[in-house]
């Protein structure tokens, strides 16, 4: 770590994660990626010396005010609107309660309580910015997902993001001090589709918990989770939702084994529902039994990480038929546990993929072609084998260590500028921000 960042290392952080808990179980309903992303870096970073804590919505009365997470990461949980039955869609009318109750709680604690806020996904950028405006510190912020982009790859049936989450999108990103994007492709759609300036995004990939997901014996990880040991298996694992796709891998199965009735192939599907559309109860089930293969397909509930690193072992290939993923961790997860991933050519899993290395991209989402792809793995196993151990290089690259040290550069930046710009004098609130926010109008209209 050099000295000037050493300097700037914040001792403790806010970070808001308001739509979504990092205590929450990922793979259904709007948990996912996320909150994986969220408790992870926090862990790292406490690590590294800078505490977190992390403003979530509250979602039940039974959850305490404040949880301890790990050592040096709290997670708070705010009271803002019903505990329950309030969609994600909604949570914008509850943005001020929850930034009363942010400012509230900090109040409450001794005054300068924290360097930094990190914001995740636009409804805590919201929040983020008030926050940042009163505690006078820098505010940071990760898009995770862009409705510009989500909206110009929609899948069959899904809805369009509203135009308002796109208005609070590009407030968010012209009042940020610093951007952290997934990959070069977000940062440039940051810019082209947002107008955020250059200069302040930081390029940081996510990671995998690689002491966790680790290669492990197929054998052993199938007979563990009831699998048969003679059968091909193809892994879809995360939210039911029609971004993920996975009817794209339903519909490449029931081709292989139209093509090839005695092929021995299971499709498990891991996850459960999120969203509308494909999330309905029995969506997938039906559309399996309605192509025949209903005995082919076995589905299972959400899994805890100590669990999914057995599906991933299991699996003779995952697959990640998305429309758009910001970066897709299923991806390193998997590759980190030695399995190649078969996805498709959008967002961040150009990325995560090695295409032809440690796994196949494929353009598009056509039935015949994934059906090929699919085959051209499965009946190769010297090439299985051989990307396996690439996936397992490949996926070393992306630890959440190596995320907290990107993170921290970007605090350290970040803080060195608003010095440098703010000096000892008192932030004014809607200064720059507003000023930045105000062209961005401008050049829109
Ligand atoms: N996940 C999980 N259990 C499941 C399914 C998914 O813990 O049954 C986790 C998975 O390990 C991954 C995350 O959910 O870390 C999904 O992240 P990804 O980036 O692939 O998709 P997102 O949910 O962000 O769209």
């Amino acid at each position: 770590m050099s000295e000037r960042r050493s300097e700037l290392l914040p001792h403790r952080i806010a970070v808001l994660s308001v739509h979504t808990s990092p205590l929450a179980q990922p793979g259904t309903g709007d948990a996912g990626g996320m909150n994986v992303y969220v408790l992870n870096t926090a862990i790292e970073l406490a690590r590294r010396g800078t505490e977190v804590e992390i403003f979530t919505r509250a979602t039940s009365s039974e959850l305490p005010p404040v949880a301890e997470a790990a050592p040096g990461v709290l997670v708070r949980h705010v009271v803002a609107g019903p505990f329950e039955g309030l969609d994600k869609h909604e949570l914008p009318t509850q943005l001020c309660p929850f930034t009363a109750e942010v400012l509230r709680q900090e109040a409450r604690h001794l005054p300068g309580h924290y360097d930094l806020v990190h914001s995740h996904y636009w409804l805590s950028g919201q929040v983020g910015w008030l926050s940042r405006d009163r505690w006078r510190v820098p505010l940071v912020h990760t898009a995770h997902t862009l409705a510009a982009v989500k909206n110009a790859a929609l899948a069959e049936g899904d809805t369009p993001e509203p135009e308002t989450r796109v208005i609070g999108e590009k407030q968010v990103i012209a009042e940020a001090d610093r951007l952290v994007a997934n990959t070069g492709d977000e940062a440039r759609q940051l810019v082209d589709l947002y107008g955020a300036d250059a200069h302040r995004i930081d390029v940081v990939p996510p990671g995998a918990d690689l002491t966790r997901y680790r290669p492990g014996d197929k054998r052993a990880a199938r007979a563990a989770m009831g699998l048969r040991a003679d059968e091909q298996i193809v892994a879809f694992v995360g939210r039911i939702q029609p971004l993920k796709a996975p009817d794209v891998l339903v519909r490449a199965a029931a081709e292989l084994l139209r093509r090839e009735p005695s092929r021995r192939l299971r499709v498990l599907i891991v996850g459960g529902p999120s969203g509308t559309g494909l999330a309905r109860p029995d969506a997938l089930i039906e559309l399996a039994a309605d192509l025949g293969i209903a005995d082919r397909v076995t589905f299972l509930p959400p899994q805890p990480a100590d669990r999914l690193v057995q599906v991933y072992r299991a699996a003779d290939v995952v697959a990640v038929p998305s429309y758009n993923e910001s970066f897709g961790l299923v991806a390193i997860e998997a590759q980190a546990s030695g399995t190649p991933v078969l996805a498709a050519d959008v967002g961040g899993l150009g990325t995560a993929v090695r295409h032809g290395e440690s796994g196949l991209l494929v353009p598009g989402h056509r039935t015949p072609e994934w059906a090929d792809a699919l085959a051209a793995l499965l009946d190769d196993p010297a090439r299985l084998a051989r990307m396996g151990a690439t996936a397992v290089e490949h996926a070393e690259r992306f630890s959440w260590a190596h995320t907290a040290e990107g993170l921290l550069d970007s605090y350290a930046a970040a803080m060195a500028e608003f010095r440098a710009q703010r000096g000892p004098i008192a932030l004014l609130a809607g200064d720059t921000g507003q000023a930045r926010s105000q062209a961005l109008w401008r050049r829109r209209t």
